[in-house]
């Protein structure tokens, strides 16, 4: 979705060198939520991509903890459920895990057993991918509950790392950097 409309989200984006740590450029999606007009703007932008998923989207799962502020705006304007992804030990009840590595070794991603219908298709939501691990663990996490990725979808695209290449299936983002 090459429009104005996501340029104009762009030159709102503020980015930090070197954190959390050194050789990291952190692009901050809240320099976009704390300006109202842009922020929604983002929501019905993420909307509209969720509504062109064909066949229709089912659920949305997002990832914690950016996703979070994306995936039940979607879920509500499409009046299907919000499910949420966690890291470990977060979640209470029976539980499906996926071990993932991360840069300082491996962390796992968490779902409620049950909080997903088998057979439905999800979109899974972030604010940004980079390397891709992480999205890759909520993919496999989503088929561990018997259900099936319509589409990943992302504010931010990192591309220089090649996240898309890594993840299983389809990567939406609206801007790459
Ligand atoms: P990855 O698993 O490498 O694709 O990393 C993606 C996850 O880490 C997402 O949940 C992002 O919120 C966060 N993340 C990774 N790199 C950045 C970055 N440069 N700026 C902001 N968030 C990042």
């Amino acid at each position: 979705a090459g429009d104005e409309r996501i340029a104009q989200i762009q030159e709102q984006l503020k980015s930090y060198p070197n954190f959390p740590k050194k050789g990291i450029l952190f692009w901050d999606i809240f320099s976009i939520l704390n300006k109202p007009d842009y922020y929604r703007l983002l929501r019905d932008i993420l909307v509209e991509e969720a509504k062109k998923i064909s066949p229709p989207i089912e659920c949305v799962a997002g990832l914690e903890a950016r996703g979070f502020l994306f995936g039940p705006l979607i879920s509500l304007e499409l009046n299907v459920p919000f499910v949420p992804i966690r890291k470990k030990g977060k979640l209470p009840g029976n539980l499906l895990s996926v071990c993932y590595s991360k840069e300082y070794g491996p962390d796992v991603l968490e779902i409620q057993e049950g909080s997903i219908e088998h057979g439905k298709r999800v979109l899974i939501i972030d604010d940004l991918l980079a390397t891709g691990g992480t999205m890759v663990a909520g993919c496999h996490l989503i088929k561990k509950a018997g259900a099936n990725v319509a589409a990943c979808l992302v504010v931010i695209e990192l591309e220089g790392l090649k996240g898309r290449d890594a993840v299983p299936d389809n990567v939406i983002s609206l801007i790459k950097l």
